[in-house]
């Protein structure tokens, strides 16, 4: 089966929705980068970069990073050749401001998002993986207060995006319930259907 064409995507969704998961498979069906804003701070924390030691601690207690930093970084990304088609963004933009970022910089471009993949779960499944993620890859931001307070953060500041999104008509949700290979099924035949490929 040939892959569709590269496409500009979002993935959004609750901490512990299995985005991460989610975002590969799809990067890899329309041939784009995967983008997670938290992989690049993980790294850069890990290689105890300037920027590392600036928000380590913001991560580490489940809050935001500002959006001007993150606004940067993303710009930055984006700008590489390798997304110039497409790309698929995991867990970016997280506030309205960076929506408005990032609508900025593509229409430098003179593009515009695609489609927005919204995985849907409940509070309770969300935190039951996220503590077991906590026992697998122990992830500082792992621990039971501090999933607490993300699914807090992402209920004031990302979740009022879905309505925005929606309202663009580019929202597209997908049950984030079940297995790996299920979930991604769905995922690509509501993406299929949402971008008439
Ligand atoms: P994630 O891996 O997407 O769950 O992100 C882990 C942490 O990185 C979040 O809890 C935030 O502290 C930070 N982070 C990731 N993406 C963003 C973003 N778009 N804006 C602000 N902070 C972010």
């Amino acid at each position: 089966m040939t892959n569709p064409a590269p496409a500009r995507l979002l993935i959004v969704g609750p901490p512990g929705a299995g985005k991460g998961t989610q975002a590969g498979r799809i990067a890899d069906r329309y041939q784009v980068p995967a983008i997670s804003t938290g992989d690049i701070f993980r790294a850069n924390i890990k290689g105890k970069t300037e920027l590392g030691q600036r928000i380590q601690a913001i991560i580490e207690s489940g809050e935001l990073v500002p959006d001007a930093l993150t606004n940067e970084i993303v710009a930055d990304r984006l700008s590489q050749a390798d997304a110039a088609e497409g790309f698929l963004l995991d867990g970016y933009p997280r506030t309205v401001d960076q929506v408005h970022a990032l609508d900025a910089v593509l229409a430098e471009q003179g593009a515009a998002l695609d489609a927005v993949v919204l995985l849907e779960a409940d509070t309770d499944a969300v935190v039951a993986r996220l503590l077991n993620r906590a026992l697998v890859e122990g992830r500082a931001d792992d621990t039971e207060e501090v999933i607490r307070h993300r699914q807090e953060v992402y209920a004031a500041q990302t979740a009022p995006l879905i309505a925005l999104f929606d309202g663009r008509g580019i929202l597209v949700s997908v049950d984030g319930l079940g297995d790996i290979d299920e979930v991604a099924a769905r995922i690509s035949a509501a993406l299929d259907l949402a971008l008439g490929r």
